[in-house]
This record gives structure tokens, C-alpha cells and sequence, in this order.
């Protein structure tokens, strides 16, 4: 378009649009040796029971330890690698590497804990992406440990007819499916009754609103009791002050996760929290203190 335009050229806004394409080239780019060259790292959320106190897993979410732009979070890259061809990949790339943390945590005799990793709606457009995923699982000794993979309630929603069949292999093989960002998008009540998961997670916003707004609040228990009886586990994501925690414990809700918790963090730093919670019998939160 600056020819277009002749000799006088750019306007602000084709300096800004080649700048947004030179990002995605250069992200794009980047990313393809980003897994080989050991960039990416999978942090470690605690997801905890507040009624039993205890951790009862970890989500693990993707960091990148890029070379020049320092530590970034999946919100900075993620658009552009999930419309470009690593996608795929990187998907993989997670499975094998929380398949190496559950085979690592069995062996070091930890036992009842989830870990939970994301996968992209598109890692269906792979037809043997289920069967790849149930081969790997089952080289893999994860003793009373759970597997549990995340996919977007939303792309689980929209396209499934595909997803649908392959998420229920996937948890005949005994990998469990939860449905992420539930309350985000739109939901058609009339799927409810028959999804191909185990778990649904609240999204962080539709659980948070729930505290200040009566009729989001009135929603959230009405979906909880839905849950209930159509027999999903439910999880709130996002839970950041002690309020929230003490909101959703008084109204019936048990498996959180969120900042006041813990945030994303290294291993080492979770299986820290982990043991901390263990050796004092109960749940703490992120500043060590008891949850009552
Ligand atoms: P998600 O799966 O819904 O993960 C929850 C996001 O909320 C994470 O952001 C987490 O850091 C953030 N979060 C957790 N607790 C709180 C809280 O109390 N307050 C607030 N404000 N935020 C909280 P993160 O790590 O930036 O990841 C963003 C999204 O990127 C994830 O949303 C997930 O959809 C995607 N993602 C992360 N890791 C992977 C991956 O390995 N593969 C794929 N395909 N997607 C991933
Ligand atoms: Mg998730
Ligand atoms: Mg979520
Ligand atoms: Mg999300």
C-alpha cells in the first residue's frame, strides 16, 4: 500500500499494520526453535479441596523464556502460534512433558494428584490425535496420579461433532477431559446433559461477578446445582482474595485454584507449597496462612 501511495508513503496506520505482521512473522519464526532450544517451560498452578485441605494437583501453563523479550506469559505469543503451523507441536510437546512430571511424581511417591494440561481446539484437526495421546499415556506409570486434559469449552462446543468421539476415547483409556473458561462464551444449555467431560471449569470472571452481582451470583449456584446433577465436577478458576474463597466454600463450591492460592509457579516452588500443605495438615494460601 505505500506504493500505492508514491514516494510520500506510510500512514500511521500502515506503520502499525506492518509493525502487527513483522510481530507475527517474528513470533512465528521464533517459536519453531523455541522447543528445541529449551525456551518453553510448563509452570505449575495449584488446584486444591478446600473442603478436604489439601493440593489436589497442578494446572500446567506455558511460559516462554524468550532470548531477548525475557519471561512471557501465553497471552503475549499464543494467538499467533495457535493460527500458525507449531500448534500442533507444541501440543504435543506438553503432552510428553507432563507426561515426564506425572511419571517423575509417581516415582517420588506422591500420590491422588491431577496435573492438568491445555490443548488447543485445533490439535483435533490431527485424526489420530486421541490414539497418540492413549499410546503415550499408557508407556507411562502414573500410579494413583490423574492426567486430565483442558480444552476450551467454547471450541469443544463449536466443533463438536469432531471433538467429541476423540474425547470420549481419550477418557475410556482413563485420561480425564475437563471443559475450560465455562461462562465465558456462550453456552446451548441443550448440549449440558451429555458432554463428552468430567470436569467443568468456571471461568474466572463468571465466578468472580458472582460476589458483586446478585443475578450472576443467582446464575453460578443455579449452574452449580445443574452440575451437580448431571454429575461434572466443578472447578473456580481465578480466585484472588480470601472473600472469593470464603464465598464459594459457604455456597457449596470445593475445587479452586487461583492467585490467592498460588500463582503459576516453578516445580520446585510448587512441590514446595505442596509439601508445606502436607506437613501442616490443612491448606494455606500463598502467604502460608490456614484457610479455615
Ligand atoms: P486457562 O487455561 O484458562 O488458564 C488460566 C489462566 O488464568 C492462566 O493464564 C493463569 O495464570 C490465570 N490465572 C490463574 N489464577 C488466576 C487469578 O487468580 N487471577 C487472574 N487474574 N488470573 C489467574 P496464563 O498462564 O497466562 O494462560 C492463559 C491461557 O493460555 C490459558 O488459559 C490457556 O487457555 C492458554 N494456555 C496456557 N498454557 C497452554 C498450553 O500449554 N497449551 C495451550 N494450547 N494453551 C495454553
Ligand atoms: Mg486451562
Ligand atoms: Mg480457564
Ligand atoms: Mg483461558
Amino acid at each position: 500500500s505505500s506504493k500505492r501511495k508514491g514516494r510520500n508513503c506510510c500512514t500511521h496506520f500502515d506503520i502499525e499494520l506492518a509493525r502487527q505482521n513483522d510481530m507475527v512473522f517474528t513470533i512465528e519464526n521464533q517459536f519453531q526453535n523455541a522447543m528445541s532450544n529449551n525456551e518453553l517451560e510448563l509452570y505449575l498452578q495449584p488446584q486444591v479441596s478446600m473442603q478436604h485441605q489439601r493440593v489436589t494437583g497442578f494446572e500446567l501453563l506455558l511460559r516462554w523464556n524468550h532470548p531477548t523479550q525475557g519471561l512471557m506469559n501465553p497471552g503475549q505469543f499464543l494467538d499467533t502460534v495457535e493460527s500458525g503451523r507449531h500448534i500442533l507441536p507444541l501440543g504435543y510437546w506438553v503432552i510428553d512433558k507432563s507426561l515426564a512430571l506425572l511419571e517423575e511424581l509417581t516415582s517420588k511417591g506422591y500420590e491422588e494428584l491431577t496435573i492438568a494440561f491445555n490443548i488447543s481446539g485445533r490439535q483435533f484437526e490431527d485424526k489420530h490425535f486421541a490414539q497418540k495421546l492413549i499410546s503415550k499415556f499408557k508407556t507411562v506409570n502414573v500410579g494413583s496420579n490423574y492426567l486430565e486434559l483442558e480444552i476450551t469449552e467454547s471450541v469443544a462446543v463449536q466443533s463438536y461433532q469432531q471433538v467429541k468421539s476423540q474425547l470420549n476415547e481419550i477418557r475410556a483409556a482413563g485420561i480425564r477431559v475437563a471443559f475450560d473458561d465455562f461462562g465465558k462464551g456462550f453456552t446451548s444449555l441443550s448440549y449440558l446433559s451429555n458432554l463428552a467431560c468430567d470436569k467443568i471449569k468456571f471461568d474466572r470472571e463468571f465466578g468472580h461477578n458472582a460476589i458483586t452481582s446478585v443475578s450472576t451470583q443467582n446464575i453460578v449456584l443455579s449452574m452449580r446445582t445443574l452440575m451437580d446433577t448431571l454429575d461434572y465436577e466443578i472447578l473456580v478458576e481465578g480466585v484472588e482474595t480470601l472473600e472469593h474463597a470464603n464465598w464459594l466454600k459457604k455456597n457449596g463450591f470445593d475445587k479452586v485454584q487461583g492467585y490467592f492460592f498460588g500463582r503459576p509457579q516453578t516445580k520446585q516452588e510448587a512441590l514446595a507449597f505442596y509439601q508445606q500443605c502436607n506437613e501442616k495438615g490443612a491448606l494455606l494460601d500463598k502467604d502460608g496462612n490456614v484457610l479455615h
